[in-house]
């Protein structure tokens, strides 16, 4: 229950209040961001960030017949997307097609994602925790999911920022880009909590979107609120995402002579 001091549309003490002004979700599959932090991204969205977001794999195999055509199928789930993506109002999306189930952190992986951040240049860039191996004591996270996560990861440092890293992308004029912090969910650590009382319902519609991922869509919005509501306890909001919080850089200062990476500044904001 809200604690009584807090006014109503205020975010309560505790829930985290940095914003990007670019963010990137960087995810396995079509739908993996909208059970992920969707809302958080809503929130952000509505307050003035810009996100995108990019989908390594289209989801061929996420389906129960043999017989499905895995083309059609990952059509089907690209359109599914699209219009989730549209509900919670990011700029645009990528699909860079590696195969469902078959995905690899490698190198052509890790050129295709600098090629997003450096043309995106988010601050932020949001995955699936890479530690992540097993769900608590219950569940194992998807292969394609921790292949993305280590991906992301080192797509992130050092390889978007550093100017040798694939020079032919620089060299077509792809400048070397740092991403200040990254954002990791379905963690077993999380560190922090946003506040998402606004915008769980966006992410409840965007869920709707993948109508060929949700079995029982009747109980869809009673799980999503309760997963929240649980998340939100610490914090005394209706409705929390908790994030694994990595920050790799300061955030610059306007102050004159001020570096990029500030790390030895105690005034810088974190
Ligand atoms: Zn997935």
């Amino acid at each position: 229950m809200k604690p009584a001091t807090t006014p109503l549309n205020a975010s309560p003490a505790g829930s985290h209040a940095w914003r990007p002004d670019r963010f990137m979700l960087i995810v396995a599959h079509p739908d993996d961001a909208d059970f992920g932090p969707a809302a958080t991204a809503a929130r952000w969205i509505d307050e003035g960030s810009e996100g995108w977001l990019v989908c390594c794999t289209s989801g061929d195999q996420g389906g129960e017949d043999f017989a499905t055509d895995p083309l059609v199928l990952a059509a089907m789930r690209e359109a599914e997307q699209r219009a989730a993506t549209a509900i919670i109002g990011y700029t645009g999306v990528s699909f860079l097609h590696q195969p469902d189930g078959g995905l690899a952190n490698d190198l052509a992986l890790r050129e295709l994602l600098v090629r997003e951040i450096r043309t995106f240049r988010p601050d932020a860039v949001l995955a699936t925790d890479p530690e992540t191996l097993f769900h608590g004591d219950a569940g194992i996270n998807h292969t394609d999911h921790r292949a993305a996560a280590i991906a992301a990861v080192d797509a992130v440092y050092p390889a978007s920022r550093n100017p040798m890293a694939f020079p032919w992308l620089a060299r077509d004029g792809l400048a070397p880009h740092p991403v200040r912090r990254m954002y990791l969910f379905w963690s077993n650590h999380p560190t922090v909590r946003v506040d998402v009382t606004a915008t769980i319902g966006r992410k409840i519609d965007a869920l709707r979107a993948h109508e060929s991922q949700i079995r029982h869509p009747e109980r869809l919005e009673a799980r999503i609120r309760e997963w929240a509501r649980e998340e939100g306890q610490e914090i005394g909001a209706e409705a929390a995402e908790a994030l694994r919080l990595i920050v790799i850089d300061e955030d610059p200062t306007d102050e004159p002579g001020a570096t990029e990476t500030s790390d030895d500044d105690p005034t810088a904001t974190s």
